[in-house]
């Protein structure tokens, strides 16, 4: 998958890159991502304990560590050259409208892991930024119009998870405008893939609805349940496309310190993506819709910029996504249900 870094044009191949939040989803991917491209020296970060992590690399430095704190911001950052700071208490609108509190927390993260960075020299800083920090006035209709850049001005973000997503954008600017470090933020949308949570509450709706089709088919009960009437929509965006667009975001100098976009601009409604598993499962189920946190009524991703800047957008198609997706799912499903220890979603109660 990562056969031509671009990362390579700025990096030897035994410079420090740290990545955070590599326990998880996308940072775990990422940091498989610059392994398998071929570079040496990648500290991998998370507070959740080595073997709940999704990913482990081989050779990779794996820390488990808590990054709210600054002294483990400082131990985490000495000597790289890049810091890609994907840390974050975040999950699917189940997670992120209940607790807005954790969310918001996170912005100790980004406070500690920027600073530290511009002390010890980092040449590069990346932040994981969100489409939940987007203007949500404009996302209230499933027709709403794509979002692009300019968007999130005059702000009204997602209350808890997208305001602190701006604020830390926020920093980023400043750090390049006022220090001169180089900092990059791309506002992810949706993201799915294996290796990612699918269980536990703070899952997304991709893993979610698999999930969900693969227990009833177990189950032989063919139904589903979806919250709201399904008519919400989102793009997603395959993992390897994400993983991608990090890396060509951080090394493209026209993007310093400049939100872009990462996300697919193929819009389904929630109902679209259940008939696509579905079909991928072979069945057809029966639909039960109840109430539950929906988050805004549409959201797409303008990629006018993305294409102009990097002559490129993520365009892995959902069926093939999903397909692979689905099938990492089942098989954590069955493994579990077998027996076998696999990484489970974090249960919260605060
Ligand atoms: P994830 O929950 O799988 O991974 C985040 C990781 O950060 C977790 O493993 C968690 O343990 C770790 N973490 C949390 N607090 C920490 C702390 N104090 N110290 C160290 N580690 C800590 O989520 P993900 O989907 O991989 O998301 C990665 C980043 O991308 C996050 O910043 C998220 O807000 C952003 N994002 C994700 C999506 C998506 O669709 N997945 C969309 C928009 C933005």
């Amino acid at each position: 998958m990562s056969s031509n870094p671009t990362a390579a044009k700025t990096l030897n191949n035994d410079d420090l890159i740290v990545v955070t939040g590599a326990g998880g989803f996308i940072a775990g991917s990422l940091v498989r991502y610059f392994h398998d491209s071929g570079f040496t020296r990648i500290r991998a970060i998370d507070k959740k304990p080595l073997p709940k992590w999704y990913q482990n690399s081989p050779g990779v430095e794996n820390i488990s560590m808590d990054l709210s704190d600054r002294e483990n911001c400082r131990r985490a950052v000495e000597g790289a050259k890049e810091v890609y700071n994907l840390a974050a208490d975040m999950g699917g609108m189940g997670f992120i409208e209940r607790f807005r509190v954790e969310c918001l927390r996170s912005i100790l993260i980004n406070t500690h892991m920027i600073d530290e960075s511009y002390r010890a020299g980092v040449e590069r800083y990346f932040f994981s930024s969100s489409a939940c920090a987007y203007n949500t006035e404009l996302q209230k209709d499933p027709n709403a119009r794509s979002l692009k850049e300019s968007d999130a001005y005059p702000a009204m973000a997602e209350r808890g998870y997208g305001w602190e997503k701006l604020m830390s954008e926020m920093f980023c600017q400043e750090y390049w405008a006022e220090r001169k470090m180089k900092t990059f933020i791309a506002r992810f949308h949706n993201v799915y893939g294996p290796n990612g949570t699918w269980d536990g509450g703070r899952e997304k709706a991709p893993a979610a609805l698999c999930r969900k089709v693969i227990e009833s088919m177990d189950k032989g009960d063919l139904s589903i349940s979806i919250w709201g009437d399904g008519n919400q929509t989102r793009s997603f965006m395959y993992i390897n496309d994400c993983v991608r667009g990090i890396d060509m975001i951080m090394h493209c100098d026209k993007l310093i310190a400049t939100p872009i976009n990462l996300g697919s601009s193929e819009q389904v409604s929630i109902n679209e993506l259940v008939s696509e598993i579905e079909q991928i499962a072979g069945v057809k189920l029966e639909r039960h819709y109840e109430q539950g946190p929906l988050g805004v009524g549409g959201r797409n991703s303008d990629n006018t910029f993305i294409k102009q800047v990097l002559g490129w957008e993520p365009n892995t198609p959902l069926r093939e996504g999903l397909t692979k997706t689905y099938a990492w799912i089942k098989d954590q499903y069955y493994d579990r249900k077998n027996g076998k220890t696999t990484p489970a979603g974090e249960k919260d109660d605060f």
